[in-house]
């Protein structure tokens, strides 16, 4: 492992300008629009990603009365990580997860065996309560974002809809460069529920993942108090591990959150519910992405895609049409007409790990071309404007 050398997130954060802490607010980001533009963009290529899946997106309180945590559980086990308060003599919590909250949107109207599976995603910013001492960075935060899915499923679709859900998370990881190691985390001593549905959910994951071709390990007595689930662990550039996703199965929810489908024999049954968050929280999942990249993001994710840099005063006017152009088009593209010289120009944007450089002299007017220069240093040469339109808008959707 070669950790020296590496710069922190909180350093490139700073650096790159994309977000910032405030003693006002300890363990929550102030994102900056550069780095607004990253959490967006990752959030919208995660939320393509599962509507082509068919999940539906929903969105529930933040501020909600600590009753439904009672109801769901979570009080017990959780009560210490979470914030709870008076408002009117009524016990309020910030949620500290979705899934009780998805439980209700679920309830809201009767369900028959055919509607399932349902699958409701949410980008519920969630708060717990952590000590300042341990707050650190995007890592450890007190608000933050899950990109959370729960999956309400009949016990007969669980193997299919686990399988659906580890290639969705192999396809998302790869489109940013990690390749994901699995491990089935089993019963632990203080769980919820009888040891024969334990058993059963745990051999329903390890089938799935037999079924998926990827090799697993056990982490033994390691799963959640209400079920087994499928830890997903990534290796960034420098060695590290780092767990992000969790594929979590559920029977103790729908059971007291009072949730039902109406089967084939017209009887009530209860769901099965599956959690799962792709990235974990997107905060953290961005410092982790800052920190294997080193700042230096795909050119799909990168907040400032091009920077176009006239060589002289006199190029103003035509490379400004160039900008124009290539931000109609829907590149994240800047126009720097500071009157500095070409070289400088040339380092900040290497500095701020602009993956392009769009060079415009007499030269390129005269061609209707644009010299392009890499972050990395490398010289494209002159590539006809149309031409590198259409090599960006390509390396965005293959995700390069
Ligand atoms: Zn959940």
């Amino acid at each position: 492992m070669k950790t020296s050398g590496i710069k922190d997130h909180r350093q490139i954060g700073q650096e790159l300008d994309l977000f910032s802490f405030h003693e006002y607010a300890p363990g929550a980001i102030f994102w900056h629009p550069k780095g607004w533009i990253i959490y967006r963009t990752l959030q919208e290529f995660l939320r393509n990603t599962t509507l082509l899946e068919g999940y539906l997106e929903i969105s529930t309180p933040v501020l909600i009365k600590t009753g439904i945590f009672k109801k769901s559980g979570h009080l017990e086990h959780f009560r210490e990580n979470m914030f709870n308060f008076q408002i009117e003599d009524q016990a309020y919590s910030l949620k500290p997860m979705n899934c009780p909250e998805s439980a209700i949107v679920y309830g809201s109207q009767i369900r028959s065996y055919i509607d399932l599976p349902i699958k409701l995603s949410e980008y519920g910013i969630l708060h717990r309560n952590e000590l300042t001492g341990v707050l650190g960075g995007a890592f450890r935060v007190r608000q933050f974002t899950i990109d959370d899915a729960h999956l309400f499923v009949r016990p007969d679709q669980i193997g299919k809809e686990i399988s659906k859900l580890l290639r969705l998370v192999i396809e998302v990881y790869k489109s940013l460069g990690f390749k994901p190691r699995f491990y089935l985390a089993t019963r632990p001593d203080k769980a919820m529920g009888d040891v024969k549905t334990w058993k059963e959910a745990e051999k329903d994951l390890e089938i799935a993942l037999k079924n998926a071709k990827v090799n697993f390990g056990i982490k033994h007595k390691d799963g959640a108090f209400y079920g087994p689930k499928i830890d997903i662990h990534i290796k960034d550039s420098h060695g590290r591990d780092w767990q992000l996703a969790t594929i979590q199965l559920d029977f103790q929810i729908p059971q007291k959150m009072e949730i039902f489908y109406v089967d084939k024999d017209g009887k009530k049954k209860q769901p099965v519910m599956i959690h799962c968050g792709i990235t974990g929280s997107i905060e953290r999942f961005i410092g982790i992405l800052l920190e294997h990249t080193q700042g230096n993001l795909p050119f799909w994710l990168s907040p400032v895609q091009i920077s176009i840099l006239p060589i002289t005063e006199r190029q103003n006017r035509e490379a400004r049409k160039i900008y124009e152009k290539l931000l109609k088009s829907g590149i994240r593209a800047e126009f720097d007409n500071r009157g500095k010289t070409l070289q400088s120009k040339i380092r900040d944007a290497t500095l701020q790990k602009v993956p392009y450089m769009g060079i415009i002299g007499d030269k390129e007017i005269g061609s209707e071309s644009i010299s392009v220069r890499t972050r990395e240093g490398k010289d494209l040469g002159l590539i006809k404007i149309p031409e590198f339109l259409k090599k960006l808008k390509e390396e965005i959707d293959k995700k390069i």
